[in-house]
């Protein structure tokens, strides 16, 4: 069993640190993969800090992974040596349920085993992509097209998908107005796919500090949100809001930007309950919906779409030294718009 370097939290509120972690042997439906990049997910702060529940500890979070496969089982067929590869959020399914057998993985009824944090099929926990290296089954790893740097591209598996697989599920669009609330990881993903996808998009960040940046990432219009005034002018102006922030925020307020039949989606996931007003709902025959990352299947297509469309994440390449601070960046929203370890720096 290799030995691999990693950075890993030992706690809950210790700063993470250079940590050693087993991977498994390469068996023969896996890869291994030489990991290069890293994103920094919300997510992994959320995780590792406790907010959704105890860990087990040294836990080495990321699960925005891009790199190159450096040796394969025997019995791989959908990657060889060389190729330039993508781990997002999960490593395994039941691949059997209702959900599994339609690609939609992430939410197999048997739960599906997450990148980092999960029981894993030999009764390990496993550990993330802030390391050198992973195992991981080759069904769960995607291509990242040339057109895409691997560095642009590791946020993609996260904060990409999350964003592109409500947008196509609710249909954005030419003809259709959409809002991005919060502009942080996957809002500004949002913003960049939904504008490409030929929608008119809005961003709604808590003030206009980003507004240059979002206009510039394909927004056509954007408002603050600490402004109360824009919940007047927006009143029932979107088909469809899109929800990335990572703080309980007042939904209701949101819902009534809605029109008729409109739906606001939340995919930001605060420890806290969003309470929602009946009224804010039914006056407008509005839903309040979520939705978690996407399936394999429609990862690569966004991965493929995104190559196609020339959208990279926007991003600040850190060390791993610099770990800590960006965590400190993310939690105080100052972050544009995702940060990646060079984990050849690990
Ligand atoms: P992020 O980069 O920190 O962005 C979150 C943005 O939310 C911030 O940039 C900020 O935008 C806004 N915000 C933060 N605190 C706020 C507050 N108190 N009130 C109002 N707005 C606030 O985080 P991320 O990586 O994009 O992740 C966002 C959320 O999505 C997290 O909760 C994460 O766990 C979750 N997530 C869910 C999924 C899924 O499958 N559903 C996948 C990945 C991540 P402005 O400065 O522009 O206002
Ligand atoms: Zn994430
Ligand atoms: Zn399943």
């Amino acid at each position: 069993m290799p030995v691999v370097n990693a950075y890993a939290a030992p706690s809950a509120t210790g700063d993470l640190v250079p940590t050693k972690i087993k991977r498994r042997d390469v068996g023969p439906r896996d890869v291994l993969i030489e990991i290069r990049y890293a994103g920094i997910c919300h997510s992994d702060i959320h995780t590792v800090r406790g907010h959704w529940g105890p860990q087990q500890y040294p836990l080495a979070p990321g699960h925005e992974i891009a790199g190159i496969v450096t040796q394969v089982g025997a019995e791989v067929t959908r990657h060889s040596v060389g190729d330039r590869v993508g781990v997002g959020c999960m490593v395994n399914s039941c691949r059997e349920c209702v959900n599994c057998l339609k690609g939609e993985e992430q939410y197999c009824l048997a739960g599906n085993t997450g990148t980092y944090g999960a029981v894993d099929r030999d009764g390990t926990i496993t550990q993330g992509g802030y390391s050198t290296h992973v195992v991981v089954s080759e069904d769960f790893v995607v291509r990242i097209p040339d057109a895409l740097g691997l560095d642009v591209a590791a946020p993609l598996l996260c904060a990409g998908i999350t964003t592109y697989s409500p947008l196509r599920h609710w249909g954005a669009g030419p003809g259709k107005k959409v809002a991005v609330v919060g502009l942080g990881g996957l809002g500004h993903m949002a913003v960049k796919i939904a504008h490409a996808m030929g929608a008119e998009v809005t961003v709604l960040s808590q003030s206009l500090k980003k507004q240059e940046d979002g206009l510039r990432l394909g927004a056509d219009h954007y408002f603050a949100s600490g402004d109360p005034s824009t919940f007047e002018t927006l009143a029932g102006s979107f088909d469809l809001i899109i929800n990335t922030v990572s703080a309980s925020i007042d939904i209701s307020a949101y819902l009534q930007l809605l029109s008729l039949d409109g739906a606001l989606v939340n995919v930001g996931a605060p420890a806290e309950t969003l309470p929602v007003n009946a009224f804010a709902l039914i006056t407008g025959r509005r839903s309040f919906a979520g939705s978690m990352i996407g399936g394999i299947r429609e990862t690569q297509e966004m991965l493929d779409f995104c190559a196609e469309h020339g959208l990279g994440s926007e991003i600040e390449v850190i060390p791993a030294s610099a770990i800590n601070e960006a965590y400190e960046r993310v939690l105080a929203s100052d972050v544009r718009f995702r940060f990646v370890i060079d984990v050849a720096t690990l």
